[in-house]
């Protein structure tokens, strides 16, 4: 069994995100979506919140499940026996950070965590939940960046 480790903040899950999701759920047999518990980016849905988006906008994926996780990436893949990481690459500037955290993991799990990178469907190349929050902070159109349900929940957290 193919088993794959896409870890993330996930503050919301955009379209971007889900994206990278259903490309990668028909790679592996097996994709666990982990959200990082990292509360010193005082993200604005809570972890659980965060999964329950996820799981939501993931329910027509059978091979993809929603984990959350603590600490180091490495850590909770050895925990689980996961040995691939996915993530996604929007831009050259994603991709000085992206390397380097994939070199970082490479050498924390002795060579055990490889990391996979899917570039981004162009037409989310300028999404991140950063930007969907700061459209959503001033009453702006988030119609094309999240799934409806995620939507409205970013609505009521502005309101
Ligand atoms: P992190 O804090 O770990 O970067 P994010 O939730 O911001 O968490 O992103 C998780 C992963 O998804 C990262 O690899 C990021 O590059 C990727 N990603 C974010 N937005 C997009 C997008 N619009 N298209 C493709 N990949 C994306």
């Amino acid at each position: 069994m193919k088993r794959a480790v896409y870890p993330g903040t996930f503050d919301p899950m955009t379209l971007g995100h889900l994206d990278i999701i259903t490309r990668s759920s028909e790679m592996f047999d097996v994709l666990i979506v982990a959200v990082l518990n990292n509360n010193q980016k005082k993200p604005l849905f809570s972890v659980e919140e965060r999964v329950k988006i996820l799981e939501e906008a993931t329910k027509d994926l059978p091979n993809v499940q929603v984990d959350s996780f603590s600490g180091l990436l490495c850590d909770y893949a050895a925990e689980k026996d996961l040995h691939v990481a996915v993530r996604g690459l929007r831009a050259v500037t994603d991709f000085e950070y992206e390397l380097q955290l994939a070199q970082t993991n490479r050498v924390l799990s002795g060579g055990k965590l490889d990391t996979v990178f899917l570039s981004t469907s162009l037409k989310y190349s300028y999404l991140s939940s950063s930007v969907v929050k700061e459209i959503a902070s001033f009453g702006g159109d988030i119609s094309k960046t999240v799934p409806g349900f995620v939507a409205d929940l970013l609505k009521e957290k502005y309101r």
